[in-house]
């Protein structure tokens, strides 16, 4: 090979487990950088790739050139990509297509930049100093300015993006990105300060100088808060500024979600409780790989422990990372730390439009901020240097992505920590399993919140047995005259309530009242639901819908009986029972429109809403003070779910939406109806006490050799032909036990259950089956499953037959 050329790692986003080398050609060695995406010949076709090392030497013959580099600037730095080989290695996938996952979406942002001619390119025409290509460019831009990806139509050849930079490097074009959607205008604010030195203030009016002396002890204040300490200001500034007291000036203001300016705040007085949790964290800052658990009941200021911590984060030179589980909590999370930390936030959500992400994704790279904040894929946040990771609500099932690489970024948040010599900060009233149990091997250090700040008392939670309604007729089935009782007292004194169900629609369980057949969704077996707004059948789980008008599929008759209940018909009987009351739902169904969530949030807020009914949207994380009753509904839904999990599900939403009674002045009150009263999951967070839940719990997963105990990986097989699949899942079957049984050291290490038919057998019509394959530790799983992979690929990679690997299952229906 020629000596003269450089050699790189590339990462294909494609379904293929090596990295491959390429060379550069000196014309686009320059661009070249760890963290660019190239545009590279493989097989025949053009596909993108990952940079992930340059070199020098190589010893590889026939090395093929790549065509293009595709970015202006790097989309991740070096210090990343350890990381991301961590996670195709744990999670079994091609280490492409995790570079992939883990950028923004819709990274084509091509779409969004228009080019144009400078006058130093115009000069380079007439000089004709430019290449004939230049020269061509050149030309089509001194006629009109045009968007990037027009450019290849416009000169009729394509038309490698490194000449484009090398263009823009010379000054001779100009590059302008445009978001899509446009930009929010920044909110401007007035404010006033005092103006030093000060004129003697002997004269002035009582008022006036009540405003010089606020202004003495505030370096700056908006007009707006002032107003509420001296309600005749807005009157007043003008004068004082004529005098010389005080200076008028305009701030940029943050918005929050609901659209008001964010007031700048400031570190609040911790509470002793608070004080310890951030002093123990804050020591070992700086000083390599730690992980804690925050365990802090409800409404005990986790947050403020979050800030503070970020804050000494800060000034020691780190940057933070923190992961909300859902956007409606990341907008309550990014106000505070707006009103904390000012410009020196980013967010990452799917809310962003692309350009948005994309635009804040950079900041991050380029370091302008120091705190990334942002739902489970904000764990990719590609910071160069990281020293703190915090997690909120780490036991929320949306950390667990389903569906292409399938991760936890919970977990994730916590290697990334360990690979950067970071902090990890797990955060929750109502910690996993996993969580406490690492707790309890020394692997997380325990740090406790045990009580509500101000010395607010938790909610008083009294359990009502609904057996004692099951003769019952109607509404009373499921208001209890406890209920009823409580909701009417709260709104008497104007108080709010919160009531939860978590299953949506009107009715669940739709049956023909003449021959007992179940109203099935076409293409899962899975009952139906009745919406009653859109007069429709729907399945949640594929979305099929059907006329409620229809008849019985068997023997068509119309007479069917709708059974079960969901949110949209405790809505609708609220709605009979307490005709004055303003009456919300808040579930899928009702915030499926971009803002409506916030617009509930903020209705709630405003007071507009005396009575929320709501699915688990309700139960995360939210601080609204004038809730003080909150009724769940049936606490049982997901107790039968067939998964060793439901008992913690089942504690963790019941003590979680408990918690959103009584935040504010006035204690709160929750009433939990349920079958079970007995049951320990009951129990534990009627008593707010996950470690009584812990103690019981352990105890079963032990027993039963379940995780913590034992780790899992899930072979997920669908098919579109029920035979066909029934057998593909019996030949993988096969295949795992060939590979066991000629190993000693697998016998010893993997058992395999299964196959078996899936316990909703058919979704979206695809059938399904499962294995599970099961060990002590994650390194035999993993060992095993890759033996089987490489061995037979054909079987994993076919066009007919669909087969997910899921490391460390979550939903195993
Ligand atoms: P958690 O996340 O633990 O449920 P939050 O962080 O939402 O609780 O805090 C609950 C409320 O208590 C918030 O309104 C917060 O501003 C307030 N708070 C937190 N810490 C303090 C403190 N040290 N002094 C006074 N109020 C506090
Ligand atoms: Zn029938
Ligand atoms: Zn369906």
């Amino acid at each position: 090979m020629t000596d003269n050329l450089t050699y790189i790692d590339v990462a294909v986003a494609l379904p293929v487990y090596n990295t491959y080398t390429y060379a550069v050609p000196g014309s686009l060695l320059p661009f070249a950088a760890v963290g660019k995406r190239v545009l590279i010949p493989f097989k025949r076709r053009k596909v993108t790739g990952y940079i992930l090392d340059i070199n020098y030497k190589t010893d590889l013959k026939e090395i093929k050139l790549i065509l293009d580099i595709l970015d202006d600037e790097p989309l991740f730095p070096p210090a990343m990509i350890p990381f991301f080989i961590w996670i195709a290695d744990y999670y079994i996938h091609p280490v492409g297509e995790v570079i992939k996952c883990a950028l923004p979406g819709g990274l084509n942002i091509y779409d969004y930049i228009t080019i144009s001619i400078s006058k130093k390119g115009k000069k380079a025409l007439e000089k004709k100093i430019a290449t004939t290509v230049e020269k061509e460019i050149l030309n089509l831009l001194k006629e009109e300015s045009f968007r990037l990806r027009d450019l290849g139509r416009k000169l009729k050849k394509e038309t490698p993006m490194a000449l484009l930079y090398s263009m823009k490097d010379r000054g001779w074009i100009i590059s302008k990105r445009k978001l899509k959607g446009g930009r929010t205008r920044p909110l401007m604010e007035r404010y006033v300060s005092l103006k030093t030195p000060c004129p003697p203030c002997e004269r002035l009016s009582v008022q006036r100088k009540m405003i010089v002396d606020i202004l003495k002890t505030e370096s700056d204040i908006s007009v707006k808060n002032l107003k509420t300490r001296v309600p005749s200001a807005l009157r007043l500034i003008k004068p004082l500024e004529k005098t010389g007291h005080i200076s008028i000036f305009q701030k940029r203001a943050y918005r929050d979600p609901f659209g008001d300016a964010i007031e700048a705040d400031e570190s609040l007085h911790l509470t002793p409780e608070q004080k310890t949790a951030v002093s123990k964290v804050a020591d070992s800052l700086g000083k390599g790989y730690a992980a804690y658990l925050l365990a802090g009941v409800t409404g005990s200021g986790k947050t403020e422990v979050y800030m503070q911590l970020a804050s000494k984060a800060i000034k020691k030179g780190c940057c933070v990372l923190v992961l909300i589980p859902e956007i409606a909590l990341i907008s309550q999370m990014e106000r505070r730390f707006r009103a904390r930390f000012g410009e020196c936030v980013a967010v990452l959500h799917s809310g962003l439009s692309a350009g948005e992400r994309y635009d804040q994704w950079l900041r991050i790279a380029r370091k302008e901020v120091k705190i990334a904040l942002g739902a489970r894929s904000a764990v990719f946040s590609p910071f160069p240097d990281i020293g703190l990771i915090i997690v909120d609500e780490e036991h929320d099932t949306s950390y667990k992505q389903e569906g292409n690489l399938r991760y936890n970024a919970r977990d994730l948040a916590v290697v990334r920590a360990k690979l950067n010599g970071a902090i990890a900060l797990l955060g929750s009233a109502t910690p996993s399993i996993e969580s406490y149990y690492n707790v309890k091997a020394e692997k997380y250090t325990e740090l406790n919140l045990k009580n509500r700040v101000e010395k607010r008392p938790l909610p008083e939670i009294k359990i009502v047995d609904l057996r004692k309604s099951r003769g019952k007729r109607g509404f009373r089935r499921f208001i209890t005259p406890e209920l009823y009782e409580g909701m009417n007292q709260a709104l008497s004194h104007g108080e709010q309530v919160l009531l939860f169900l978590n299953r949506r629609g009107f009715a669940s369980y739709p049956v023909c009242g003449i021959c007992g057949e179940a109203v099935k969704c076409k293409n899962c077996d899975i009952s139906l639901t009745l919406h009653r707004k859109s007069n429709a059948y729907k399945c949640h789980y594929c979305g099929f819908t059907m006329a409620s008008a229809s008849n019985c599929r068997s023997c068509d008759s119309n007479k069917i009986i709708q059974l079960g209940l969901g949110t949209e018909k405790v809505e609708a009987v609220v709605a009979d029972l307490f005709p004055d009351a303003g009456i919300k739902r808040m579930d899928r169904d009702t915030t499926t429109r971009k803002g409506s969530i916030v617009k509930l949030l903020k209705d709630l807020k405003k007071g507009n809403i005396d009575i929320l009914v709501g699915t688990q949207m309700v139960t995360k994380g939210h601080d609204f003070p004038n809730i003080t009753l909150v009724g769940i509904i049936c606490a049982d839904l997901s107790l039968n779910f067939p998964d060793f999990r439901a008992g913690e599900r089942t504690f963790q939403l019941l003590a979680q939406v408990a918690g959103r009674a009584g935040r504010g002045d006035i204690p709160g009150r929750v009433i939990l109806q349920t079958y079970n009263p007995d049951h320990y999951s009951i129990i534990a967070a009627r008593d707010q006490d996950f470690k009584s839940f812990y103690k019981t719990e352990i105890g079963f997963r032990k027993a039963l050799n379940y995780p913590p105990f034992s780790r899992m990986i899930q072979l997920k097989i669908s098919g579109k032909d029920k035979k066909m699949t029934g057998q593909h899942a019996q030949i993988l079957g096969d295949l795992c036990r060939t590979v066991q049984v000629s190993n000693q050291y697998f016998l010893k290490t993997v058992q395999i259950l299964g196959p078996i038919e899936a316990s909703i057998p058919r979704i979206a019509r695809r059938y399904r089956w499962q294995i599970l394959l099961k060990s002590m530790g994650a390194k035999p799983l993993h060992k095993f499953i890759r033996k089987i992979m490489l061995k037979n690929n054909v079987y994993f990679n076919n066009r007919y037959i669909k087969v997910v690997v899921d490391v460390d299952p979550f939903f195993m229906m």
